[in-house]
């Protein structure tokens, strides 16, 4: 039976439990609406950890006034029945007014990371996940944590927070899952309609796109984004926000390629937002 935990004392006592036991815990934190991509690292935290606690938390604190916080896909029964077949021991889903008690005031914030890619697009967002991220870790504790290369920058902040506060924590990232077709599977493209779902595979197909460039032997960066940005302009409906080839760790935009690349893409369609990425070796 996979536990339902709402509230942080419970959640700390619980911790407290595992730690006299010598258990070591893995923990994989969550917005809910899960699908195989976070059953991945449930699954994958099963087999590394002796206990294992998933945290579902629509974080309002890491959304845009202009973003889809209200309209955000949240079923927690299907998520504690789909966390608990994955292997967690423990479901961590509190209240706004738990994580955000009356009065609350201080915020983790990254000077460099958090201004690339996404960043430069959704201001204050990644200072809202890695308070957030930080608060969890406090919470849960774990000895290992589990992050999707889905959102690669976050987990490139999260890596990075962790190192610099010293969250005792081993960050884990691991691949992304992908439909049959090519997309990344998101919790966000249950808000996709036939046409989007169609026009979304742009942003796979654009990757795959990128790194065939890579392989061939192209190794100017602006070369490779135009291929890609090519794919994505027949698609007439998509805007943009950025098709990216970075370094894996600044983040900072390459001009030529001679190591390992991030090829990174965002844009929207119709209301959605969507983001895919891959990491190119050449
Ligand atoms: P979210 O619920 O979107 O905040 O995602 C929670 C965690 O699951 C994050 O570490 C994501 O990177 C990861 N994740 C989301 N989608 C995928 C996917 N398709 N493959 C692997 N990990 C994913």
């Amino acid at each position: 039976m996979t536990r339902l935990v709402t509230t942080v004392e419970e959640m700390q006592a619980l911790r407290e439990s595992a730690r006299v036991e010598g258990k070591t815990v893995g923990f994989v934190p969550t917005m809910g609406a899960l699908h195989e991509g976070h059953l991945s690292l449930v699954r994958r935290a099963r087999a590394d950890n002796d206990t294992v606690v998933v945290s579902v938390y629509v974080n309002p604190f890491q959304f845009g006034p202009q973003e889809d916080l209200q309209r955000y896909p949240r079923d927690l029964p299907a998520d504690h029945k789909l966390a608990g077949s994955a292997g967690a021991d423990f479901v961590f889903a509190p209240t706004d007014a738990e994580m955000y008690p009356a009065g609350f005031q201080t915020y983790v914030e990254q000077f460099t990371l958090p201004k690339r890619l996404c960043g430069r697009f959704r201001p204050g967002h990644f200072r809202g996940v890695l308070t957030v991220v930080l608060k969890l870790f406090h919470i849960v504790r774990p000895t290992r944590s589990y992050f999707g290369q889905k959102d690669y920058q976050q987990s490139v902040v999260i890596r990075r927070m962790a190192g610099d506060l010293h969250c005792g924590t081993e960050v884990v990232t691991l691949p992304i899952v992908r439909e049959e077709d090519g997309l990344a599977m998101s919790s966000r493209n249950r808000y996709l309609g036939v046409r989007d779902r169609k026009d979304a595979l742009c942003l796979s197909e654009a990757l795959v796109i990128g790194e065939a460039a890579i392989r061939n032997g192209e190794r100017k960066a602006s070369a490779i984004v135009d291929a890609m940005r090519e794919r994505i302009g027949r698609v007439k409906r998509a805007r943009i926000d950025y098709v990216a080839c970075v370094d894996p760790e600044t983040l900072a935009a390459v001009k030529t390629v001679e190591g390992t690349v991030v090829l990174a893409l965002a844009l929207h369609l119709g209301k959605t937002r969507l983001i895919d990425n891959r990491l190119v070796a050449p």
